[in-house]
């Protein structure tokens, strides 16, 4: 049961504080509940483990789907991204040496996605919030989340530089503290079940000071395993190798990196690859992830803390900005307007959105990746990935298909 609205502000007292809504992690997800809530008059306290250049500067996902273009014009949110983004008007794909441009515009009416990276936008959101005098805490590690049974939740707080920790009391709390984040765990087992599915591959993710190769993203299928290349900027270039599971940093010393992304790439015709100082490497198990309910008491999950998807084809961040708006919603519905329908429904509306990312990512794994690369059952399973490319690009209707799913549909 939620308390009723008391009108009351954070207040400090001791090791304790006082708020509506605690939410823990500064990323797009938790900032965007953050600024809405904000918005609408509603006391919240953020707090996020790192230092705000770190969060700022954290470079991972650009595109930013037509519908949540929109969604962050409602709110007025969209000045930088439309002021320095750049529209994204088709993604590559790569087989056999020949380029398969996939073209969004004549398929796509307009509903043209964007190339803003995601750390700009985190950016735009905490100057927003900032600006606005909001309260978010960097620096401050949620320790735990507590008595989510009753109506008056807890996050334990770490605000480190050897402080004893404090505790933050909440009406509600927003669990926006990404993949390996606590609010999930805090909710127990009895309650709540974690769908997962585990790729038998790992990418191996790439950022390097090198200029873009290509002005879209490419996605090459080779039988040797999937290689995708990412323009991140003028100077910085994102790529993935697929490789195996247990594959280290040593497996992969630079010249064999730029190696197989020279061979995964190639074309039939002459093409230029930019290489440059290699910036960072992690191997990335690639793992899809729904935890349902999203909701458990005062406690609400909000992106990468309640799903993931493998970051193929650009889908975790545009659902975690919309996970964020519907859920920043519905409490202003429950705290200025009384009601908790919208709340209520919260986890079954967003679960049937998330669950159809999830069957689109898995369909785009299987077309992209080589399971076993080298064995027999590799060769079989290429000569299949390129029917279905093929498919894709001589059935108007497939390719239509494919395309509303990927372009968005919120
Ligand atoms: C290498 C990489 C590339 C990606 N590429 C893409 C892409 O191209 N397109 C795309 O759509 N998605 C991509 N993604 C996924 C995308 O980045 C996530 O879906 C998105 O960041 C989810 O946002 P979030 O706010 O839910 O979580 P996060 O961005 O992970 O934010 C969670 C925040 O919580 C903080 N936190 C965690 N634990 C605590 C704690 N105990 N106390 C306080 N704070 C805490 C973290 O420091 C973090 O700031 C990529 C991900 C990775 C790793």
């Amino acid at each position: 049961m939620l308390r009723p609205y008391r009108g009351h502000r954070t207040t400090r007292c001791g090791v304790s504080d006082r708020t509506r809504v605690g939410i823990v992690g500064a990323g797009p997800a938790g900032m965007l509940v953050a600024v809405l809530l904000q918005r609408a008059g509603i006391d919240c306290v953020v707090v996020e483990r790192r230092d705000r250049s770190y969060v700022e500067q954290r470079v991972r996902g650009a595109t930013v789907e037509y519908p949540v273009v929109e969604l962050l014009r409602r709110h007025d949110l969209a000045a930088g991204l439309l002021a320095t983004g750049a529209v994204e008007d088709r993604i590559e794909f790569r087989m056999g040496g020949r380029r398969y441009p996939l073209v969004y515009a004549p398929l796509a009416g307009g509903r043209t996605p964007y190339l803003y990276p995601q750390q700009f936008l985190v950016r735009d959101l905490i100057d927003a919030f900032l600006v606005a005098g909001g309260d978010l805490r960097f620096d401050t590690t949620a320790l735990a989340v507590t008595d989510l049974e009753g109506d008056r939740p807890r996050i334990r707080l770490d605000s480190g530089a050897g402080a004893a920790p404090s505790e933050l009391w909440c009406d509600i709390v927003v669990g926006a503290d990404g993949e390996h984040g606590l609010t999930r765990a805090a909710i127990p087992r009895s309650a709540s079940r974690t769908h997962e599915y585990q790729y038998d591959y790992a990418w191996l993710a790439v950022l390097a000071e090198a200029a873009p190769s290509s002005d879209s993203t490419v996605i090459a299928i080779h039988e040797s395993g999937a290689c995708v290349h990412v323009p991140r900027g003028p100077v910085v270039s994102r790529f993935y190798l697929q490789c195996p599971r247990e594959d280290g940093r040593a497996d992969w010393p630079d010249e064999r990196i730029w190696k197989e992304i020279r061979i995964r790439l190639a074309l039939d015709e002459p093409w230029l690859l930019h290489e440059g100082p290699i910036l960072s490497t992690s191997s990335l198990r690639m793992r899809s992830l729904v935890c349902a309910p999203l909701r458990y008491g005062p406690l609400f999950l909000v992106g990468d803390a309640a799903h993931i998807v493998p970051p193929v084809v650009g889908k975790g961040f545009n659902i975690a900005l919309a996970d964020a708006e519907e859920l920043a919603l519905a409490l202003v519905e429950r705290f200025t307007g009384g009601t908790s329908a919208r709340l209520d429904a919260y986890s079954d509306r967003r679960l049937a959105r998330i669950w159809r990312a999830q069957e689109f990512v898995g369909r785009v794994m299987d077309l992209v990746n080589t399971p076993g690369p080298g064995t027999r059952e590799a060769a079989y399973l290429h000569r299949v990935q390129c029917a279905r490319l093929e498919r894709l690009f001589a059935s108007p209707a497939y390719g239509a298909a494919f395309l509303e799913d990927h372009i968005g549909w919120e």
